[in-house]
């Protein structure tokens, strides 16, 4: 006899008269003194199981011991409910199954948490995440999950570009986090580093001919984890030959909408919109604006130059938002600290209260600023006067910290956008140098390749990023496949020849010997499905997440190592017993 021969949540009227076996979850047990009704669950919904003494002894007797999410098979007839019985809120809530026989497969010890519980901690749910997994919203999550892979394998696959397995345990490619080090018991004293991503193996499978390559790779980032970041992460990784900029990103467009068309959504309109980097930055002080709600930021540098109000006379610029409400004094004292996380030294505003307007700064300023500065009734305009890069800083932070707090975004749109034409290299604070901002294998814009170390701070590079509602999905680049271009970058971020052997040879060979012109793209295969299922973390679409610590309350990992196990791998540890650190 098979286990199952009908799913629970695939019964309708139409199966009245049929005979079924079922398996799957008690999901509750209601005893009615003589009738027991079960709602049972597998995958594809809930049945509702009639156990009636008088049907079958066998049934009402195995019926007594069942507890939720025991496991159950059990076999019977569909009939139509009973007009007064019919659940319209259930999809099988127009039939029953009259059980002949049941059984108890498998026992369960009382619950740490209900199944239908609301807000569950998190941690609870993630010890024991194995039954937080037969939640509907976990089962929805992973399914969609599953469902956007697969249509993106899909259209890869007729894309021509091949699924090719680049190692983990590798040198290390500066992608901007701390790397996960692997140490190695054949060579004591050194370490592979996990992946941060296979940026430079991709790269090395064009200039191996391989002409388009794919892969759902998994990367380790030493990073603080958030809602969008944990330690180990997929992406969709891609690297295209002979190829501009247009076709890498029509590449990654299709794919967003194949995975919307598999999950039956709308997709969004293609082309996505193209947004330069200097102008976002500008206008929302971010390179990943949310584009669902305005709240623009203004410029007020020219009418403050010569403000009475010394802070912005003497600021090299001044900018504001204008919030759709006139806030308390309590909560000004909030977005200051806000502003002040994101660098600000202090948060001027003016508040227009039903048509008064409260502001400590009033008083210094003149008609005319009061007169532009000054919102509708019933809003609050708020300053950043500082450097360029401050000033945007504080004031897209504050213009996201809005966005959310006052719930501006029109929920109903998917807002899909590129940003393009970032600068190629940024200052680097501790070296007081320059760093790259994507990575060092960007190319620059056409025309702007031989300012590259004349000119570092005015080299756009051909990098973009994928933007979806203020998250970034990921990011690209059209690369430089030319080993004096590589090392003239390399020497802007203050690598010397000998440095650039020593930690990227490999690459500088590969380089010399007839590398294609290639470009390619990541993107983060969580943080899309997050948004896809409409969560606000992409701890709720992975299976096994880490939590903030950085710890997997489900199998208490990391767990320290005996002192034998360490001294195989050539390593001592300066942690003492308890967490401390060791005098070395
Ligand atoms: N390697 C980059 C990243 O992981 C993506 C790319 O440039 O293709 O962000």
């Amino acid at each position: 006899m098979s286990w199952r021969d009908t799913m629970c949540g695939e019964l309708t009227a139409a199966d009245v008269g049929r005979r079924v076996t079922v398996a799957g979850w008690a999901d509750t047990r209601r005893d009615h003194g003589g009738l027991v009704f079960v709602d049972l669950r597998d995958y594809t919904g809930k049945v509702q199981l009639v156990v009636n003494p008088e049907r079958s002894k066998q049934a009402a007797e195995e019926a007594h011991d069942v507890r939720n999410e025991f496991v159950l098979q059990a076999e019977g007839e569909v009939v139509a409910r009973a007009p007064e019985a019919v659940n319209p809120n259930l999809p099988t809530g127009q039939i029953e199954v009259q059980v002949d026989m049941l059984r108890i497969v498998s026992r369960s010890t009382p619950l740490p948490f209900q199944l239908d519980e609301a807000n569950v901690d998190e941690t609870l749910r993630l010890r024991y995440r194995w039954l937080d997994m037969r939640t509907e919203r976990m089962q929805r999550n992973l399914r969609i999950s599953h469902v956007a892979v697969a249509a993106i394998r899909r259209r890869m696959d007729e894309l021509g570009f091949i699924d090719i397995w680049t190692p983990s345990m590798t040198k290390g490619t500066p992608e901007g986090a701390r790397d996960f080090l692997v140490p190695v018991r054949l060579q004591p004293g050194n370490f592979f580093a996990l992946a941060q991503s296979p940026q430079l193996f991709k790269q090395l499978c064009m200039v191996g001919g391989m002409d388009r390559y794919y892969q759902i790779a998994t990367c380790w980032r030493d990073e603080d984890l958030r809602a969008d970041r944990q330690f180990e992460f997929r992406q969709l990784d891609l690297e295209m030959s002979f190829v501009e900029r247009e076709d890498v990103l029509d590449v990654l467009e299709q794919c967003v909408v194949a995975s919307f068309e598999a999950l039956g959504r709308e997709p969004p309109p293609r082309p996505f919109p193209r947004l330069q980097f200097a102008d976002v930055m500008l206008r929302y002080g971010s390179d990943k604006p949310d584009l669902r709600f305005g709240l623009e930021i203004q410029d007020a540098t020219e009418i403050t130059r010569t403000s009475k109000f010394g802070v912005f006379a003497g600021a090299p610029v001044v900018r504001y938002l204008v919030a759709p409400r006139a806030f308390s004094r309590a909560e000004l004292g909030r977005l200051e600290e806000i502003a002040k996380e994101w660098g600000a030294k202090g948060l001027a505003y003016l508040v227009n209260d039903g048509g008064e307007v409260r502001s400590p700064i009033a008083k210094f300023l003149s008609e005319d600023e009061l007169a532009a500065f000054t919102g509708e009734p019933n809003t609050t305009t708020l300053f950043a006067a500082a450097d360029e890069a401050t000033v945007a800083r504080v004031l897209g932070g504050l213009r996201t910290h809005l966005g959310r707090e006052l719930d501006l975004a029109d929920r109903e749109a998917d807002s899909f956008a590129w940003t393009l034409d970032f600068p190629l290299f940024e200052h680097h604070e501790e070296s007081e140098g320059w760093t790259f901002v994507h990575h060092p294998f960007t190319a620059p814009v056409a025309g702007d390749e031989h300012r590259i170390e004349s000119d570092p701070g005015g080299v756009l590079g051909q990098h973009y990023d994928l933007i979806w509602n203020g998250w970034e999905l990921g990011s690209g680049s059209i690369r430089i496949h030319d080993a004096e271009r590589q090392e003239a970058v390399f020497r802007v971020m203050g690598m010397d020849a000998e440095e650039q052997e020593a930690k990227f040879k490999f690459l500088l060979d590969a380089l010399r010997m007839g590398a294609p012109p290639h470009g390619g793209f990541a993107m983060g295969i969580e943080r899309f499905v997050a948004l896809l299922a409409g969560e606000p973390d992409i701890r709720q679409v992975i299976p096994f997440p880490k939590v903030a610590s950085g710890s997997d309350p489900l199998t208490g990992a990391p767990t320290p190592m005996p002192d034998s196990v360490l001294e195989e791998l050539g390593i001592k540890s300066a942690v003492e017993e308890g967490g401390g650190r060791r005098p070395v």
